[in-house]
């Protein structure tokens, strides 16, 4: 039977823990012929099975120390392909009828890019052809094609832009997340057993979740969703009867109030370059090397002066820190600032929520909670909706298991 040409339209990806093997694979198959039995038009975006992205980077560097990056957006494209056909064979079996692109053959544009390219437009006709005929469309996610036709990939992770994107260019009703976990959860399972799933989180919140550490979801996914009002339903494709995370729109009044959860990042180095006179353009002589050196800087904090010298402090990721010490290193002469240290056994804990830049009293809660657990700050940095404390690495996991708790996470 073929789907009803009008049903709803929807956009699936799964992940690949999700086709992680031919018994995955056919469960996934069986899932979406379901679905389409019920009168649904879908398209499945797919990774690649397991580890193959990591596999294959493994491969490659038992070859070359420096793969070129062109070469290895053509290798990564063939983890999705092998998953891609696989599904669609699965549905075959199934007597479906379905069909598998890759992301050019889907009309995928991109820039050239490789690694991380990003999404130019998508030329849907293809897509919509298939569907107009009946057929389930299996994408290959993370790939497009550059205007030279060169294949590109989004970046790891970036099935799930691939899927966000493929949402809004059909203007489809629903777009699914398929994981392995059960949705966003207030904070890391496996470091907070009292962690729970939420209900829903706006885009924001999310992508601050996202790139503190929450890495359920490529950022660049919800930011794709917020940008074109795409509702994402993040869940599990191995518990069907949990019903997962909408990261949608502003969350409601009941939510605008609360911290929503708590992010966690380890490996974070601390730099501190020391007696910097404190005049104007320093920060640009110190900051521009570093970006050009492509290390990139999170948290900066400038101190006040004493007698006119100062102390910078950033923070990097750990495997950036010495990069980041050489170049700083360098300029010293020319910054004629005195010396500079560095601390590489850090980390970082955020409370995350909406609202909380015109409720005061957050931060105040965070810094007693941190201090009544003997945590000491590092360093302290905010957004509108995120305050994040740098700590010592050791102490994380207490930080983010003494912040749920405080914070009331654990109850609904
Ligand atoms: N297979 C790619 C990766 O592992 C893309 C994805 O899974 O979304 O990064
Ligand atoms: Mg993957």
């Amino acid at each position: 039977m073929a789907p009803d040409a009008a049903g709803p339209l929807v956009v699936q990806k799964y992940g690949g823990s999700s086709v992680a093997d031919a018994g995955r694979i056919t469960h996934v198959a069986s899932r979406i012929a379901e679905r389409a039995a019920g009168g649904e038009r879908i398209v499945a975006v797919v990774s690649a099975m397991g580890d193959t992205t990591d596999r294959l980077i493994g491969l490659a560097h038992e070859i070359t120390s420096a793969p070129r990056p062109r070469e290895m957006d053509m290798l990564f494209s063939t983890g999705e392909a092998v998953s891609s056909t696989l599904l669609s064979m699965a549905l075959h079996e199934l007597g479906r009828d379905a069909i598998s692109l890759s992301g050019m053959q889907a009309g995928i544009r991109t820039d050239a890019v490789f690694g991380r390219a990003r999404i130019a437009d998508i030329e849907t006709a293809r897509i919509e052809r298939e569907l107009a005929a009946g057929r389930i469309v299996i994408v290959a996610g993370f790939q497009g094609a550059s205007d030279d036709f060169d294949i590109t990939t989004l970046g790891r992770g970036g099935s799930d832009t691939t899927a966000v994107a493929l949402a809004a260019a059909l203007r489809a009703d629903r777009c699914e997340i398929y994981t392995d976990v059960a949705g966003i959860y207030t904070a890391d399972p496996r470091i907070c057993p009292e962690a729970r799933p939420l209900r829903d989180i706006g885009y924001e919140e999310m992508l601050e979740l996202a790139a503190t550490g929450a890495r359920v979801m490529h950022a660049r996914a919800v930011e794709v969703g917020a940008l074109y009002g795409v509702r994402i339903l993040v869940a599990s494709s191995f518990e069907s009867d949990a019903p997962g995370t909408l990261i949608h729109e502003e969350s409601t009044m009941e939510q605008a109030d609360k911290v929503r959860g708590i992010a966690h990042e380890q490996a974070i180095a601390k730099i501190t370059v020391r007696g910097v006179p404190d005049r104007p353009g320093i920060a640009a002589q110190l900051f521009t090397p570093l970006a050009e050196a492509g290390v990139s800087v999170d948290t900066i904090v400038q101190n006040a002066s004493i007698e006119n010298l100062t102390d910078m402090t950033f923070t990097v990721e750990r495997g950036d820190a010495d990069e980041a010490l050489r170049v700083t290193e360098a300029l010293l002469p020319q910054i004629e600032a005195s010396e500079v240290v560095a601390d590489a056994d850090l980390g970082s804990v955020s409370i995350v929520g909406t609202g909380m830049s015109t409720s005061p009293g957050f931060a105040a809660r965070m810094f007693r909670t941190l201090f009544e657990h003997g945590i000491n700050i590092e360093l302290i940095s905010t957004s509108e909706i995120r305050i994040t404390c740098i700590v010592r690495e050791a102490q994380v996991g207490d930080a983010v298991r003494a912040l749920h708790d405080a914070f009331d996470l654990d109850r609904e």
